[in-house]
């Protein structure tokens, strides 16, 4: 069997070399113009060409999302980036708008065109479509069950994606106006603020500031409170079902997220083939997610729709366990050098987060500056010498343990 690829979210170079570091086949990521996730930092043409050129000299794909529905205004400005594409030669663009798809293959029709999410590919005949259009791969829509999947893998040639973690949109895929209305920023311009999962009340016109609580039950109000997705039980299902990429959402998350998800299933689509191995490693690969998705988990569509099993209803957000305390720099003798980003003292627990999931927890019992000089505790920003006797390298991030 094929292994698949494993696709992971780049919204900046940092969240790139991070993903890469923990084992993405592939990233996808974009120029803030064109993109989706216009908020997620992204790249510009010249940071477009060096991602490419790091991802390419390790051997990582890179997918750029031109996803845009376009205005006639767009236009000109799309045609400039074809050309610059051209030029930084990403391994694929991912489109949903049909005439950049024209533009793409009348211009540069020796790049791949990946048929994003956006387009909404629910349909054997709309894969049928794509596919005689010239598409390399489409990335279907979430909103299919793994029946309908295997029927458009049975229906066509070209590669198939689809999401197996992050966030899902309580909507048809972002094509929602709640963000819009409620915060001037457009779900399908990708500047959503998730609108749909804030705490909502009732006011009544004549007592403004008295807030009447809307129950949908007895539980609360949940209906728009959707969990989020996690297959990494049903890999081996989506493969023999015919997905050739698995990606991983979530390019405004962090690079602690962007780390503990890729490891995760960095690890998971290697033992693909290997049922034992992989049951016996759920269990971790499960207590290394429950720590990213505070509002727990659903398997959404895949296996038909199930109210209790899509919404959070109790609106509980889980408590993060542990938190990003810093980056290795590199590593000195028994010292790793760590750029920290939280404030660490003297008695801390640390985990260093090693590609493969074997972690190292060590308790912090002393803080040395470059210079030698000792500390009891350091600042955000810092560099500091931490002992750590085995296991670091460069690029391992290292996360604080939460105490209860
Ligand atoms: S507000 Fe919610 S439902 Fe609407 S686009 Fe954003 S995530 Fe989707």
């Amino acid at each position: 069997m094929k292994r698949p690829e494993l696709l992971c979210p780049a919204g900046d170079f940092e969240k790139m070399r991070t993903a890469i570091h923990y084992g993405a086949d592939a990233v996808y990521l974009g120029d803030p113009r064109f993109s989706l996730r216009n908020k997620a930092r992204n790249f510009d043409a010249e940071e477009l060409a060096t991602a490419v050129q790091y991802a390419h000299e390790r051997g990582v794909k890179v997918y750029v999302t031109a996803n845009i529905f376009a205005h006639n205004s767009d236009l000109p400005a799309i045609t400039d980036h074809i050309r610059i594409l051209k030029d930084i030669r990403p391994d694929g663009v991912i489109i949903s708008d049909p005439g950049v798809f024209m533009l793409f293959r009348e211009k540069a029709s020796e790049i791949d065109i990946h048929v994003s999410t956006q387009a909404n590919i629910t349909n054997s005949e709309s894969a049928r479509f794509w596919e005689k259009m010239g598409a390399k791969r489409l990335i279907l829509s979430r909103e299919l069950s793994i029946d309908e999947i295997r029927k458009i893998a049975e229906t066509v040639e070209i590669e198939l994606e689809t999401f197996v973690h992050g966030s899902v949109c309580l909507s048809y895929s972002g094509k929602c106006y709640l963000s819009s209305f409620l915060a001037s920023r457009s779900a399908n311009a990708g500047e959503c603020t998730n609108s749909c999962r804030w705490k909502y009340a009732l006011v009544e016109e004549k007592r403004p500031g008295e807030y009447l609580p809307v129950f949908e039950d007895d539980r609360g109000a949940y209906v728009m409170n959707s969990k989020d997705l996690c297959l990494i039980e049903h890999l081996p299902f989506l493969s023999r079902a015919g997905i050739d990429s698995f990606k991983i959402e979530g390019r405004m998350k962090g690079i602690h997220y962007v780390a503990g998800v890729t490891r995760v299933y960095r690890e998971a689509v290697d033992l693909i083939g290997n049922e034992n191995l992989y049951q016996s490693r759920l269990p971790a690969w499960q207590k290394e997610l429950s720590l990213f998705g505070k509002r727990g988990y659903t398997t959404g569509l895949l296996f038909g729709y199930n109210k209790d099993e899509i919404c959070n209803v109790t609106g509980v957000n889980y408590a993060p366990e542990s938190e990003l305390a810093g980056v290795v720099l590199d590593t000195k003798g028994q010292f790793a050098r760590v750029l920290l980003r939280i404030k660490i003292s003297v008695g801390d627990s640390l985990e260093y987060l090693i590609p493969g999931l074997v972690d190292k927890v060590i308790a912090v019992d002393t803080l040395r500056y470059e210079d030698g000089i000792e500390a009891v505790s350091a600042l955000a920003g810092e560099t500091v010498l931490i002992k750590a006797p085995e296991g670091p390298s460069k690029g391992d991030l290292i996360r604080k343990i939460c105490k209860a």
